[in-house]
């Protein structure tokens, strides 16, 4: 019998799983596999592993170098040692100081002997006996009486199993409670014995060769259990290439495909732009006007547009995008512009409503139950802009449907309601997307179904029209994400602010000081002024709710808590409002409109305490305070959108982040914050700190994270690009490689195309 505990069930036979994994594929859930019980099945889940892939797939985030067995004799204080011995003896002993379990052993090689100490693991007396041949590695330490090895990991040798704990590089994994490394190891190397043939190369041979990366079967050996850390970095490289390379070909089809298609050619109304131009209340930045322009020539071409504008927060996205509806709309055709929140709709509604007033169109505005997409039957409001007598008409969905078939609205402003079945323009020629970055070529072709035209008349073949997509976003992108993730979109940026914006006095506010920020606050209010308060969360979780008990520094302020307190007991005398996504529409319609009525006596709300639904392109001018709970808990990209809030009128605007985390990291974050309020530099330097995977916040890219992080090696992208560009050209469908296309669908997929 066995007697080292769980994990010295690795010490059977080789091949444990023999015979049972005959039926098993890499798809087999976890549930099939044998010493993998309930509990375990849970803590798995909770990482994510659901299958045996996903399992050979949970790789090590670091490594242990335990390679180097040395004789007793040689060992070295406060030096990592590995050593193999033979216990003489082993006992448990209770400190009187600290009331703490102490087992403790004499161990000898033939060189000499030396004391073991573990602490707090009393059953290992269980497990070890005297006599028993043992790997320990662990740290050489200087006690009382002499040097002892403490606690040391330990693995029993035996004749027929290799060393998986100690003895060699040792792999340390991405762990969860109850779920230890040591487990992992002892389930994985079984796992990888029987699999590793199972696993297909999806990647072409040519690439493997060109780019010397490790085939599939040796790199999932050699990431688990390398036998060098050079093997090990190679392993990884592999895998990160492996993704990049999804990526990359993903990108590059969606490229292809787009520039096959056609589009309805807009020219250039040189008169038109001008008087747009001159009406405006501003004079355009150089970068804005250099966007329109590409964006222009892009329009006069018979491909669809792909372009992605990118701009810093309050850089006037808006206004080019409209520039180039409005020419698009005065040759006759009709224009798609969608908002991800209803919030965001409404005010790009009323704001382009304002900006087009003399160019007699109609617009309109479609949203429906926010971010429900697909339910045909959410309930749909329409609103149409009537020009000519300046007035917002309220009209059935049903109408506004009929007239945006007929051509009698112009430019439709709009949610995720806009991709609804039933939505469909007479001559869509122009898609904008404001902060969505990607529009699949079929959704674009199936919203301009009364598109369909005859072709040339040399081919008499009906062909398609994709309307051009223009997408906007304020999340500055470093240039190797960009690189990989947009390859298919053509890059535009506004990389100035217009003149004389204020820089926001940013700063980070101790616990301490909490009191001095509300009276400030309060003063601020009291000049007439207003006041963002957002909240990482709606409700605080039963999990916070614990924490804030038993640690003072975990206290999360959630929306609704925070309003309470900031209502009844800080600002009894203010006017404080709530916002979050959980409301109904007309609730949230209702306290936007409160907020962003003018100062005077329209004005009902000085605070408003909200979730993150505030985050994009809310434009409040007379806000001048952005105050943040829980700073810790947002991406830097993140909280420079929240602070891109204020700053929007002639009064010095202000931003406090709240923490009370004491991370370094944390603080290192924030600190960047304050000294930059450049988001492209932001981004770089959250890349820089946090690694990719957090860049975005809680946004959800599902790029994998080992992905993630070669995102940071310019030259493998570049080289990943380059290998996913050749196979393309040689085999653009990928016929010859249905792995790899498995792999690409599956990664369409993965990036939630709208
Ligand atoms: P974003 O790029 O964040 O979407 P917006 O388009 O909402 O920014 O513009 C922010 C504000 O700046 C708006 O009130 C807009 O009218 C104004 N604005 C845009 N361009 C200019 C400019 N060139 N000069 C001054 N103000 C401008
Ligand atoms: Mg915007």
């Amino acid at each position: 019998m066995d007697k080292t505990g769980a994990c010295g069930a690795s010490n059977r036979g080789s091949t444990p799983l023999e015979g049972i994994t005959i039926l098993m594929n890499l798809s087999t859930p976890i549930e099939s596999l044998p010493r993998v019980g309930l509990s375990y099945q849970k803590r798995l889940k909770k990482l994510g592993i659901k299958t045996i892939r996903d399992l050979l797939y949970h790789f090590p985030h670091r490594y242990e170098d335990f390679s180097n067995i040395i004789p007793i004799s040689q060992v070295k204080l406060n030096e990592t040692c590995c050593i193999k011995v033979k216990i003489l003896e082993i006992e448990n002993i209770r400190t009187w100081k600290k009331r703490m379990i102490l087992t403790q052993a004499i161990v000898k090689d033939k060189s000499g002997a030396i004391k073991v100490i573990w602490f707090n693991q009393p059953y290992l007396i269980k497990v070890l006996k005297s006599g028993d041949n043992l790997c320990l590695a662990g740290k050489i330490t200087l006690g009382d009486k002499g040097l002892y090895l403490s606690n040391p990991a330990h693995e029993k040798i035996s004749q027929t199993t290799s060393l998986i704990h100690t003895g060699r590089i040792v792999p340390v994994y991405p762990e969860t409670e109850g779920l230890s490394s040591r487990w992992l190891r002892f389930i994985l190397r079984p796992l990888l014995v029987e699999f590793k043939k199972k696993i297909r190369e999806p990647l072409p041979g040519k690439v493997i060769r060109d780019s010397r990366i490790l085939p599939i079967q040796r790199a999932i050996w050699q990431i688990h259990f390398p036998d060098s850390l050079t093997l090990a970095k190679k392993a990884q490289k592999r895998f990160s290439f492996e993704e990049l390379f999804f990526i990359s070909l993903f990108v590059l089809r969606e490229k292809l495909k787009i520039s096959k298609e056609r589009a309805i050619p807009i020219p250039f109304h040189p008169q038109l732009i001008k008087n747009f131009v001159k009406s405006l209340p501003f004079k355009l930045t150089n970068a804005q006007k250099k966007s329109a322009w590409q964006i222009l020539k892009d329009l006069e071409k018979p491909r669809p547009m792909n372009r992605l504008l990118e701009g810093d927060v309050g850089s006037g996205k808006t206004v080019v995008a409209v520039l180039a509806a409005l020419n698009v709309i005065k040759q006759g055709f009709q224009v798609a512009f969608m908002a991800p929140t209803e919030i965001l709709a409404k005010q790009h509604f009323q704001e382009i409503s304002k900006l087009l007033k003399k160019f007699n169109l109609n617009i309109g505005l479609l949203t429906g139950k926010e971010n429900r997409i697909f339910s045909k039957r959410a309930t749909l409001r329409g609103v149409a802009f009537g020009d000519r007598k300046n007035k917002v008409i309220k009209i059935s969905r049903e109408k506004l449907l009929e007239k945006l078939k007929k051509e009698e609205i112009d430019l439709l402003i709009g949610t995720h309601a806009l991709i609804q079945e039933k939505v469909r323009f007479g001559k869509l020629a122009l898609v904008i997307l404001d902060e969505q970055h990607r529009f699949g070529v079929e959704q674009r072709a199936k919203l301009a179904t009364s598109n369909q035209q005859p072709a040339s008349p040399a081919g008499g073949q009906a062909t398609r029209i994709i309307p051009h997509l223009l997408s906007m976003t304020a999340t500055p992108i470093p240039r190797t994400l960009a690189l990989t993730i947009y390859g298919d979109l053509d890059l535009s940026l506004i990389n100035e602010l217009p003149k004389g914006r204020k820089k926001i006095v940013t700063k980070v506010i101790a616990p301490g000081n909490r009191k001095a920020a509300y009276n400030f606050i309060r003063s601020v209010v009291k000049k007439g002024r207003q006041v963002f308060v957002i909240c990482p969360r709606i409700e605080p979780s039963d999990k916070e709710k614990i924490e804030k008990e038993i640690s003072s520094w975990a206290e999360v302020r959630a929306v609704k808590e925070e309003y309470q307190k900031l209502s009844k007991i800080v600002f009894p005398d203010l006017k404080v409002g709530m916002l979050h996504g959980k409301m109904t529409t007309k609730e949230k319609e209702k306290i936007m409109k409160h907020f962003s009525a003018q100062t005077g006596r329209g004005k009902k709300i000085d605070i408003l305490v909200s979730t993150s639904v505030i985050e994009v392109g809310i434009d409040v001018p007379n806000a001048t305070v952005m105050m943040i709970e829980g700073a810790e808990r947002f991406g830097l990209a993140q909280l420079h959108q929240f602070r891109g809030r204020v700053g929007r009128s002639k009064y010095q605007s202000f931003c406090f982040l709240f923490t009370d985390s004491p991370a370094k990291k944390t603080h290192q974050r924030l600190k960047a914050l304050i000294s930059s309020e450049n988001g492209f530099e932001l981004a770089e330097k959250d890349l820089g700190i946090r690694g990719p995977g957090d860049f975005f916040g809680q946004r959800q890219w599902g790029i994998p994270d080992l992905a993630m992080s070669a995102l940071k090696d310019i030259f493998l992208v570049e080289k990943t690009r380059k290998a996913a560009k050749e196979i393309l050209e040689e085999d653009p469908e990928l016929k010859k490689y249905p792995l790899l296309r498995g792999r690409v669908e599956k990664f369409r997929e993965r990036i939630h195309l709208e």
